[in-house]
């Protein structure tokens, strides 16, 4: 196993277009690294600077203790010599050639001996379950099946380094939990390091061992799952990972009488929240940190915020998902409980999970 490490990479392709700037980046050794952006922000780019299909403009690529790629240094070591597998995002399999002959294809280009393809291929094929396809065309296979054919052939080798661009943009949404598992079990039992690259929230939050969140070719944050989503490090991240209500306004009063004033939604934040006072800000909640109450909660961890009227209330399997007006702004709430439409309601936010961020630089103040 092994360290991926980026140091300062830059990727500029003709003049001016800068899709990656100055990443860095380290993947520890059997780590499941999920990068994740929008779409031309520079994912693809980078998995393609690690696997050598790209040469950075700038910067360095480690390989464990190889240094694979610096045009500083003059170094670049082609793709072959790499030792990384890499699943493409429309899985690049050969149509005419059987499944077993798609995933004996990089072993044959190593010129191994005819009997070591053979066992290597049906030994990756049945860790895979996909040992009864060999003898098959891809286009006989359903989609879940050529999926896990393309990740047979990126692991066939035994790579150093397993690197999957959108692998599951091509399943349907109901496969794509089953493949999500599949993946996430294959790689915890290989152990092999892996980047993901996806602009899904979801494969990130389920999948990865660490989140990088790549904006315009630049790292805005890199953490646990947990921290992205909970810690935000700025409203871009905040809303990228998931659904967020936002409330541009100001912060009044210090200490222990410190509020947040944004018009409708005013508040008391919590004590000491370390705040100027008079600073512009905006205030985010995520749906599931509201609650709304037919009748007055009393309760610290709960931060009362008004009267609202329930807008929209639609069933969405074992929740609901609420739209609240409070005077002339809309809140989205996930609830347990359904609310009927015209309903009044009043409006809480879970203290704890409340986010600030500065107004002008949108970086999570606290
Ligand atoms: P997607 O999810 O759509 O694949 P991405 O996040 O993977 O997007 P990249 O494919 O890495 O993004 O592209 C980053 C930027 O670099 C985009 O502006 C893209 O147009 C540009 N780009 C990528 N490859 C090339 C190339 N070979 N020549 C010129 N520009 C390129």
């Amino acid at each position: 196993m092994v360290r991926v490490y980026l140091h300062e990479v830059t990727k500029i392709f003709g003049k001016s277009v800068v899709a990656l700037d100055k990443v860095e980046l380290e993947v520890k050794s059997g780590e499941f690294m999920v990068v994740m952006g929008p779409s031309g922000h520079g994912k693809t780019t980078l998995l393609r600077i690690v696997a050598g299909l790209e040469e950075p403009t700038d910067g360095e690529i480690w390989i464990g203790d190889i240094l694979v790629a610096s045009p500083g240094k003059g170094i670049f070591i082609p793709p072959k010599d790499r030792n990384v597998g890499m699943v493409f995002q429309n899985w690049a399999l050969y149509p005419h050639m059987k499944v077993f002959d798609n995933i004996a294809f990089p072993l044959r280009l190593k010129r191994l001996p005819r009997n070591e393809i053979e066992k290597k291929v049906r030994e990756i094929a049945e860790i895979l379950g996909i040992a009864e396809t060999l003898d098959r065309y891809p286009r006989q296979l359903s989609g879940g099946q050529q999926q896990r054919v393309a990740i047979a052939r990126a692991l066939v080798k035994e790579p150093q380094v397993l690197l999957m661009d959108e692998p599951f943009s091509n399943l349907d949404a109901r496969i794509r939990v089953t493949a999500r598992a599949f993946v996430k079990d294959i790689q915890r039992k290989l152990g092999i390091t892996t980047i993901l690259v996806t602009h899904d929230p979801a494969d990130a939050l389920t999948l990865a061992d660490r989140i990088a969140v790549l904006r315009r070719g630049v790292v805005q944050q890199i953490g646990l799952p947990s921290e992205v989503y909970d810690k935000p490090a700025n409203i871009f991240v905040a809303s990228f990972i998931g659904d967020i209500n936002l409330f541009e306004g100001s912060i009044i009063g210090k200490g222990n009488e410190t509020y947040f004033d944004g018009g409708d939604v005013k508040m008391q934040l919590p004590p000491n929240i370390g705040i100027p006072s008079n600073e512009s800000a905006i205030l985010g909640i995520r749906p599931e940190d509201i609650v709304l109450s037919k009748e007055i909660i009393s309760n610290n961890d709960l931060i009362y915020v008004g009267k609202g009227i329930v807008e929209i209330s639609e069933f969405a399997g074992g929740k609901f998902n609420v739209m609240v007006k409070l005077q002339s702004t809309e809140i989205r709430v996930v609830s347990s409980t359904s609310f009927r439409l015209g309903e009044m309601v009043h409006v809480y936010f879970n203290a704890q999970r409340i986010k600030v961020f500065d107004k002008q630089t949108e970086k999570l103040i606290y």
